[in-house]
């Protein structure tokens, strides 16, 4: 086959049009950011040739001295950007930026408003990468060639940013990849090398591998020198460096870097672990939510290096789930440098790596809580979610998690209670931590479960989360006190409890077992048991789950996600002291009475916010007895 039969041009997917001309507009004042995006690119390269030729030396091809190279040319107003990592091969090319089709991407246009003006400042959030080459060129020709690879075998990608892209088999003798960009009109200022080398130190300097640019000379015209090349960035893995060596600028550029983020982290720490496991972590809190949070498999996690040697940048098996938004590294010095990434799953020492980097992001969440509320806040609000996860899974870590929750309360909408704040203001004679699951805050916080709360002046902590429920059935003690759902069990209010209250209860109890159990007969299949219940002051009834049943809120959320769950039915509490009960109590009329009661039913059920069985049905009834008033 001869080269030009080769060439072929193909169609970018629809939305990369769109794609490119949002970042084109919305990161114009940011514009220089395409160099450290490429630099990265280059970086990451190089990252996965030293770890694939660790058990593949001819990779190198004879040359391990890996590095990245920037030129640029006045003339013909092209930069170029060259690596001698590990390259792509055609079909690598094509899946890896012939398609937008990245899991990013798809987010980004999922969270498109259509308003331009959002969307643009929706782009920063989202890795850019490779196509931010277009902000300052309008031609990018990129040709690579895999390490290891046949020389004849090389290939050269070209667009014009404008929905084609060609592919064209070339030669090319040096692996690695090589961009070219021919930039826009008006883009000189990137023709300039102390330009260059200033958006080099800024975005790049912790760039592992040396940055070569051209020595700039000042010869006399017409005089030939050699062309000799010095490094422009500092070339050393920024975790190696002493905390009082690195700015606060390189850290946060380094963020940058891992994260792929464009703004600020709210957070890092920064440790090494000296000993007979020895390792160095440089961690960061983002400031904000990775749009793949809730992905199954997000995608920049905390990498691995061993020995400044990059491994793997697999999360899960570095972070427990629950710590998926954490970025960074951590480079150990104890594991082998040729441990497989499938040896890793059951290597000891990394288990004891990750357990020791979660105990010390544990201690900056508490850090952050205690002596810097503001950026807590922020923390809790992006990633509380998240770590309530950490409660179910993470049983050696359970309490200081516990430590770190807030809620919302019936003293505080915002979540931003503790359960120490909770404990602190509870009352005399208070033993138990209350709470209530619901669908959201606003079901949790309207349920009719709350009346007596509210009289006594009774905190209750509202979880109105989806998680929560299950967070709840494993937390059932925080610092030695239960925590005792208000919609579960007959209710205990221990020595809360206004005796005088309890005996008046009881003593109309019994004129109460004629209506109990006609109610119980109405029911029938529908209700566990019928009660009188004292926690209610302005509801005519509700439902409460059984003692040891399955959390209501929890069951509604199972059946959503479709899977089968034992069917619990729930106990029907009503208020003996509300006019609608004693007219039911009063009530000859046997179809009247089973409509009020089901009506009633019903009631309590939405009331909790689920769904009742027969909607026309309880229109229905509940109009007919609309009518009966009006006549
Ligand atoms: P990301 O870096 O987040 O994956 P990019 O758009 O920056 O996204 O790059 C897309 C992909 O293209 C990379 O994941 C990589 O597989 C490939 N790639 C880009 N630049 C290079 C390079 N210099 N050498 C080898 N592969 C590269
Ligand atoms: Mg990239």
């Amino acid at each position: 086959m001869t080269v030009a039969e080769n060439k072929v041009t193909l169609g970018f997917e629809a939305e990369v049009k769109q794609l490119l001309h949002l970042m084109i507009h919305s990161l114009y004042s940011n514009k220089e950011i395409f160099l450290r995006e490429l630099i990265s690119n280059a970086s990451d390269a190089a990252d996965k040739l030293r770890f694939s030729a660790l058990s593949n030396e001819s990779l190198y091809e004879g040359d391990s001295q890996l590095k990245i190279r920037l030129d640029y040319d006045k003339e013909l107003r092209t930069i170029t950007i060259s690596d001698n990592g590990i390259g792509m091969n055609r079909d690598e090319v094509r899946e890896n930026i012939g398609t937008i089709a990245r899991s990013g991407t798809r987010h980004f246009f999922e969270s498109l408003t259509g308003d331009e003006a959002k969307d643009s400042q929706l782009i920063g959030q989202f890795g850019v990468g490779f196509y931010s080459s277009f902000i300052v060129a309008d031609r990018v020709t990129l040709e690579t060639r895999e390490a290891g690879g046949d020389p004849e075998e090389g290939v050269r990608w070209e667009s014009n940013g404008e929905g084609e892209f060609s592919l064209e088999t070339i030669q090319k003798d040096d692996r690695g990849t090589k961009i070219t960009l021919h930039l826009r009109e008006g883009e000189d200022e990137f023709l300039e090398g102390w330009k260059l080398r200033s958006i080099i130190r800024k975005f790049s300097d912790h760039i592992s591998i040396p940055i070569e640019m051209k020595k700039e000379t000042h010869g006399e015209e017409g005089e030939e020198k050699p062309v000799e090349y010095e490094i422009v960035n500092s070339a050393s893995a920024l975790w190696t460096k002493s905390k009082d060596e690195i700015t606060e600028e390189q850290y946060n550029e380094f963020f940058k870097h891992v994260s792929h983020d464009f703004k600020e982290p709210l957070a890092r720490l920064h440790s090494r672990v000296e000993g007979t496991n020895e390792y160095t972590m440089l961690l960061y809190v983002p400031s904000h939510a990775p749009f793949d949070l809730w992905e199954r498999d997000p995608k920049h996690g905390v990498k691995l290096y061993v020995k400044k040697v990059f491994i793997t940048d697999d999360a899960d098996k570095l972070m427990p789930r629950y710590l998926r938004f954490i970025r960074g590294v951590i480079d150990s010095d104890s594991l082998p440098l040729n441990i497989s990434r499938e040896l890793l799953q059951e290597n000891q020492l990394l288990e004891k790596i990750r357990s020791g980097a979660v105990k010390k992001l544990l201690g900056l969440f508490e850090d952050l809580a205690k002596n810097e509320p503001d950026k807590f806040k922020a923390f809790w609000k992006e990633f509380g979610q998240v770590l309530k996860e950490g409660v179910i899974d993470d049983y050696k870590n359970k309490d200081r998690i516990a430590k770190l929750l807030r809620f919302s309360s019936t003293e505080n909408d915002a979540q931003e209670v503790s359960l120490d704040d909770y404990i602190s203001r509870m009352k005399e004679g208070q033993d138990k931590i209350y709470y209530i699951t619901g669908d959201s805050l606003s079901a949790a916080k309207n349920s009719p479960h709350l009346e007596i709360f509210r009289k006594k002046g009774v905190e209750v902590l509202l979880l109105g989360d989806r998680i929560d429920s299950w967070l709840a059935d494993h937390l059932s003690d925080y610092e030695g006190k239960h925590l005792q759902s208000i919609a579960r069990g007959d209710l205990d209010l221990g020595k809360l409890e206004d005796e005088k209250e309890k005996e008046e209860l009881n003593n109309i109890s019994k004129d109460f077992d004629d209506l109990v159990a006609k109610i119980k007969k109405t029911l029938d299949g529908k209700v566990a048991d019928v009660k009188l219940s004292h926690r209610l002051t302005a509801s005519p009834a509700c439902l409460v789950s059984e003692a040891y049943g399955m959390n209501r809120t929890m069951e509604k959320i199972l059946k959503e996600v479709g899977q089968t769950v034992p069917s619990s039915k729930p106990v029907f509490e009503i208020n003996p002291n509300h006019a609608l009960i004693g007219k039911l109590k009063n009530e000859t009329d046997e179809s009247r009475f089973a409509d009020l009661t089901l009506i009633l039913f019903d009631q309590a059920v939405l009331s909790e916010g689920g769904q009742i069985d027969d909607p026309a049905a309880f229109v229905h009834k509940l109009n007919n007895l609309l009518q009966q008033i009006m006549v």
